[in-house]
């Protein structure tokens, strides 16, 4: 295998140059320029020559690079084509990458993973476009996809808000949602000139991993993401108001009065002070009404 050739500001302006690629803004396109970077999301991603990675987002193939070293397979997905002869060019000779122009959020990665992966978990690594991380991120969990984990550079903000606690300012319904899913762990800060074009805010690694089992049992999801959503919808609002306010709800003020007052937290609780699992109880408690309905 081939040891990575980019990484760094002269190479990366060098294939840039080759190609006359001009930089679209509506995909997001920061490129990473810092090889100790770039080490660093390979260490936190822990991937092994067993491995499947599914790359979002390639670019000009500098994280691809480095994925194929140490990785069984890469499969790569990347929307934009005029980056496609580029990246043919800069994995030639990683014979394990498979490049596929696409909208990641269009792809059928269950399929993917069957074809490429005999079905085993894969684990997802990218620098992603901003402008979609949230659905790319929680596309992946709520699919069902066999995952093991997610290792991805995000906006600061946005990995604050992924790893939050009850009570915390950035809490809310991202954390819950993300929690449900995976253990969240900020592996690194990412300054802004460690990409090319730079972004105007801080970055950072966080490394998400898929639990085998959701730490808490729900009778029904979806009403517990409606539950949450509701709870997060109208922030100053107590948590009484979000419920019976939401349009995605459909349970009377004594049925929410009634659910609220079974957490034992009074009845003018706020939504940002509850755990995941007093939000399951909630959920649950809602659930058992429409049943004896
Ligand atoms: N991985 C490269 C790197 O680190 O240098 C590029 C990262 S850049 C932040 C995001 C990449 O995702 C760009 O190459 C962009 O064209 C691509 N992209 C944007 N939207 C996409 C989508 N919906 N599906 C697949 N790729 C997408």
């Amino acid at each position: 295998m081939k040891e990575p050739t980019l990484g760094n500001p002269q190479n990366t302006i060098a294939v840039l140059q080759k190609y006359q690629f001009r930089f679209q803004k509506k995909f997001g396109q920061n490129f990473l320029i810092d090889t100790r970077v770039l080490d660093k999301i390979i260490r936190a991603a822990d991937i092994t020559k067993e491995d499947m990675v599914l790359e979002i987002g390639p670019g000009i193939g500098t994280m691809t690079q480095y994925l194929a070293c140490s990785a069984g397979k890469v499969v790569a997905v990347e929307i934009d084509r005029n980056l496609i002869p580029v990246l043919e060019d800069t994995l030639s000779g990683y014979e394990n990458v498979r490049i596929i122009n696409d909208d990641v959020l269009k792809v059928d990665i269950a399929g993917l993973v069957r074809e490429d992966n005999g079905g085993r978990p894969i684990k997802v690594v990218a620098n992603l476009p901003y402008y979609i991380t949230t659905p790319i991120i929680m596309g992946l969990f709520e699919s069902h996809v066999p995952l093991r984990s997610v290792t991805v550079m995000v906006q600061k903000e946005v990995a604050e808000r992924m790893q939050a606690e009850p009570g915390k300012k950035d809490y809310g319904a991202l954390s819950l949602a993300v929690q449900y899913y995976a253990r969240p762990y900020v592996a690194a800060n990412v300054p802004p000139n460690c990409f090319m074009p730079r972004p105007k805010v801080g970055s950072a690694v966080i490394r998400l991993e898929r639990h085998e089992t959701p730490p808490v049992r729900v009778a029904d999801e979806g009403l517990l993401f409606r539950v949450i959503r509701a709870s997060f919808g109208q922030r100053r609002k107590t948590l009484a108001n979000g419920l019976k306010n939401s349009p995605e709800l459909d349970f009377s003020k004594a049925e929410v009065e009634s659910a609220i007052d079974a957490l034992g937290k009074g009845a003018s609780v706020r939504g940002e002070t509850l755990t995941l699992e007093e939000f399951a109880m909630l959920a649950n408690r809602l659930a058992e009404m429409k049943k004896i309905v």
